[in-house]
C-alpha cells in the first residue's frame, strides 16, 4: 500500500467557543492509501485535549506505515497490529482506519454502510446543529442557521446558562440537547439540570469534569434527565466504569481510533443498555461522511462539524439539510471539491 498525507489549515466561519476552550481554525491531516489503482481517503482532526497535534499525527502515521504492507481487505488483521503497537494517537489511527474502509468500499463498489450490513432506511435520522457559546445578541442568527435541523445542541457551562436557554426558548420550541463540556460543579449541575427538565431538553452531555466520576453517580441518582458521557469516554475500555454514572456515551471516530473501534463501542454500549450519540470534531465532509456510515446504529447524531468551515475541501454525500442521507456511492461517497 502507498500511504501519503498532508496537513491543511481549515479556517472556521466564526470562533467556535465551548465551556473551556475556543477554536478559530482546525489543522487537520488528510491521508491517502493507494493500492491496485484504488485510493482510500482518511482524515485526522487532532485535539490538544486528547494529546494530539500537528507534531504527533505525522509521527503516528509514519509508525503505522509498517503495518500497511498486506492486503487492505484484511482490515482487522492490520488494525490488530496497529492497536498492539500504538498507544493513544486516536485521530491519527482513525485516519488510517477510515482510509482502509474507504478503499475496501471503492474496491467492492459498495458504500461502507452496505459493506458493514447497516440498514440506513429503517429510520429517519437527523443531525443536531451546534449552538456554540457566544453573546446572547447573536443567538437569533445562530438559530436561523439551524433552521433545517430539528435538534439544537446547545453549549453551556457559562455564567449565562439560564439566559441562553431562555433566549433560545423565546425563538424556538425545538428539542434541545445540552452539552456542558465539564463546565459545572456538582450543586450547580443539579440545580441547572432540574430546571432544564422543564425546558424540552432531551439530555445533558458531560455536566461534570472527567475526574469527578463519584459526582456523576451522585448526580445521576437525583435527576430524571439522561446524562451522556463525552470527555469521559474515548474507547470501549472506558465504558464499564461509566455504568451507574451515565445513561449513554458520545462516540467520535477521532476519540476512539476509527470505525472498527466505534463498532466495538456500539456493541458494548448496547449490551449495557446505554444510549449512543455519534459525534464529531471540527472535520471536513470526509470525516463526517465516514462517521455517518454508522449513524443508523446510534440514537443521537451530532455530525455538523463540517458546517463551521469556511471552505470544506471535500463534498460528502451523507448529510443533506440536516438529514442523514447515506448515498449509494462506493466507499464513503466523498469527492474532492474542485
Ligand atoms: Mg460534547
Amino acid at each position: 500500500m502507498n500511504l501519503t498525507f498532508h496537513a491543511e489549515v481549515l479556517s472556521l466561519k466564526a470562533v467556535f467557543r465551548v465551556a473551556k476552550s475556543a477554536k478559530e481554525y482546525a489543522e487537520n491531516f488528510f491521508i491517502e492509501i493507494e493500492q491496485d489503482g484504488i485510493t482510500g481517503w482518511g482524515e485526522a482532526a487532532p485535539s490538544k485535549f486528547y494529546h494530539e497535534d500537528k507534531q504527533t499525527v505525522p509521527l503516528a502515521i509514519e509508525k503505522m506505515r509498517q503495518f500497511l504492507n498486506g492486503d487492505p481487505d484484511f482490515i482487522h488483521t492490520i488494525q490488530e497490529s496497529i492497536d498492539k503497537n500504538l498507544n493513544g494517537n486516536y485521530a491519527a489511527r482513525a485516519a488510517v482506519n477510515m482510509a482502509l474502509y474507504d478503499w475496501i468500499g471503492k474496491k467492492l463498489n459498495l458504500p461502507v454502510w452496505k459493506y458493514l450490513g447497516i440498514n440506513p432506511f429503517e429510520k429517519n435520522l437527523f443531525s443536531s446543529y451546534t449552538i456554540s457559546i457566544d453573546s446572547l445578541g447573536r443567538l437569533e442568527e445562530k438559530i436561523e442557521k439551524a433552521r433545517d435541523f430539528p435538534f439544537l445542541k446547545v453549549k453551556l457551562g457559562t455564567t449565562d446558562d439560564y439566559e441562553i436557554i431562555k433566549c433560545i426558548r423565546r425563538l424556538t420550541d425545538k428539542v434541545i440537547w445540552v452539552d456542558a463540556n465539564e463546565g459545572w460543579e456538582r450543586a450547580e449541575a443539579l440545580e441547572k439540570i432540574k430546571w432544564l427538565e422543564s425546558e424540552n431538553v432531551a439530555f445533558v452531555e458531560q455536566p461534570l469534569v472527567v475526574a469527578d466520576l463519584a459526582g456523576m453517580h451522585w448526580l445521576k441518582a437525583q435527576v430524571n434527565m439522561p446524562l451522556l458521557a463525552d470527555e469521559s469516554v474515548k474507547t470501549s475500555q472506558d465504558i464499564p466504569k461509566l455504568l451507574g454514572a451515565f445513561d449513554g456515551i458520545n462516540i467520535k471516530l477521532m476519540k476512539c481510533g476509527g470505525i472498527t473501534e466505534a463498532l466495538t463501542m456500539i456493541r458494548l454500549a448496547r449490551a449495557y443498555g446505554l444510549q449512543i450519540m455519534l459525534g464529531c470534531f471540527i472535520e471536513s465532509s470526509l470525516g463526517i461522511s465516514a462517521a455517518a456510515q454508522l449513524a443508523p446504529l446510534c440514537d443521537y447524531i451530532d455530525l455538523d462539524g463540517h458546517l463551521f468551515l469556511q471552505q470544506d475541501p471535500y463534498l460528502g454525500g451523507a448529510i443533506q439539510n440536516g438529514r442523514i442521507m447515506l448515498s449509494e456511492q462506493s466507499g464513503f461517497g466523498v469527492t474532492i471539491k474542485s
